[in-house]
């Protein structure tokens, strides 16, 4: 009885203090490793290694193996208390030559690429009449008769945002178009690539089929192409295309998630996830898209174990396999830490180029939206302020809400991302240094802070978004 009475005092203790998220030695180390972050080059070093030496790293591909190789090195170098490869089955698909050309009645080249997961077109490729749709909803509402033996060229012009929200209602016609057109009896597919660039370089990006409908070559072709063929289409109706695709499917490979982990030394159970993806599109050498993510969440990490002082929690760094052919390592690590997602206390990623970041939105019980808002107070010498509770994290954290895991999403100034984005000119010189060191430093204090927190995060109710 004694005894429970003690442990019940000890309780109310340790509870009373639970009213500050954060203690003092944890804001004092939070501050040295500020300093120690605004002052490293560790994110550009890991950038400027991995798209140096690995390049390109398209899932599946010899290049991924690279990629997932050069990780657990980075990693084991690193000294993290544990370095894991899970394993992934992701699809090796390749792209092989692609080739367009308008062959009446004004002849000329046509920049295009294709589309992830396309087939490829039959041997001599494909000759047709275009038919053009402003929108996927237009084509879905448009007569077959139209669409029968065409090409259809959907022009869907994305719009500008600091935060890539014109991204969602443009990427829906690159996910579906090519079986919404195969519906109608089209023979392939034109998309405008998904892109807020004028420059002449297509945008690939994944594409799926269903099953019950006509597999038809997927293409994107450049903005300013798509601006000719609708200037042709004003002159006449009849504008003829010869498209070519060598789009390979190469069965099934495996890839792997990388772990690496800092061992809390009081929750050690409690994870605080980061993450970003480590495969790439083949074209440029993935620096945006996520090359500047790797590298932002392995220099992190890097940071808090320069410092003496262990976390709390454990911090775990997670580069996922394949994300841009579909979140395949993404559900791979949902599903086999099935029985774990409870015990994590929160998780992140960074997927969308090198930042700067301006704002953090988070998905947790209203009870600890005060623990967002002390974070967010560290934050904002940073220049990041608090956003909304409807986050969803990231696209490879995104399968973890809906199953209760809280999130944070650190938003990052996008205004030029998609100018770049899944194209040959995604390169380590699109990537701004200062913006780098800034992501990076941001994610470091994140990470430490919700390691460190007092406060109780509780898996929120599944939503089913
Ligand atoms: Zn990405």
């Amino acid at each position: 009885m004694l005894r429970a009475l003690s442990l019940i005092a000890a309780g109310l203790m340790v509870s009373s203090t639970l009213a500050q998220p954060f203690d003092t030695a944890t804001l004092k180390h939070s501050d040295a490793l500020r300093q120690h972050a605004e002052q490293s080059d560790a994110a550009w070093q890991v950038l400027e290694s991995l798209t140096t030496e690995v390049g390109p790293r398209l899932a599946g591909t010899e290049a991924d193996a690279r990629a997932v190789a050069w990780a657990k090195a980075r990693f084991e170098a690193m000294g993290f208390d544990a370095v894991r490869l899970e394993p992934v089955t992701v699809p090796h698909w390749e792209r092989g030559f692609a080739d367009a050309k308008v062959t009446l009645p004004f002849p000329q080249p046509l920049v295009i690429t294709a589309l992830g997961n396309s087939v490829a077109t039959p041997e001599g490729g494909i000759e047709a009449g275009i038919v053009r749709f402003a929108t996927l909803a237009d084509l879905q509402a448009a007569d077959p008769a139209q669409v029968k033996g065409k090409l259809v060229f959907i022009d869907h012009k994305m719009e500008r945002y600091k935060d890539g929200r014109g991204y969602g209602p443009v990427v829906k016609a690159r996910g579906i178009g090519a079986v919404e057109a195969a519906k109608k009896g089209a023979v392939g597919l034109l998309l405008r690539s998904v892109s807020t660039s004028s420059h002449r370089f297509a945008h690939t990006g994944v594409m799926r089929y269903v099953d019950d409908v006509a597999r038809i070559p997927a293409a994107a072709i450049s903005p300013p192409d798509a601006d000719q063929l609708t200037r042709m289409l004003a002159r006449q109706d009849d504008i003829q295309v010869k498209l070519e695709l060598e789009a390979m499917d190469k069965g099934k490979s495996t890839s792997y998630n990388v772990i690496g982990e800092i061992r809390g030394a009081s929750k050690p159970e409690e994870i605080v996830l980061i993450g970003a993806h480590l495969d790439s599109w083949d074209e440029g050498t993935g620096a945006l898209d996520d090359g500047a993510g790797v590298a932002i969440v392995t220099a992190a990490a890097e940071h808090i174990m320069a410092l003496k002082q262990r976390p709390e929690r454990t911090i775990r760094v997670v580069l996922y396999a394949a994300e841009e052919i579909g979140l395949i390592g993404a559900k791979a690590y949902r599903d086999a830490h099935q029985d774990k997602l409870d015990q994590h206390y929160i998780a992140a990623e960074a997927d969308f180029g090198a930042g700067p970041i301006y704002r953090l939105d988070s998905r947790v019980n209203e009870t600890a939206r005060p623990a967002m808002e002390a974070l967010v107070e560290q934050l904002a010498p940073l220049g990041v302020s608090l956003g909304h509770n409807q986050s969803w994290g990231g696209p490879d954290v995104s399968v973890l809400p809906p199953l209760g895991v809280p999130v944070a999403g650190l938003n990052m100034d996008g205004t030029d991302y998609f100018d770049y984005h899944h194209t040959p000119d995604d390169t380590l010189d699109k990537v701004k240094p200062e913006s780098l060191k800034q992501s990076t430093t941001v994610y470091t204090l994140f990470a430490w802070l919700m390691a460190n927190a007092n406060s109780e995060l509780r898996p929120i109710p599944p939503t089913g978004n």
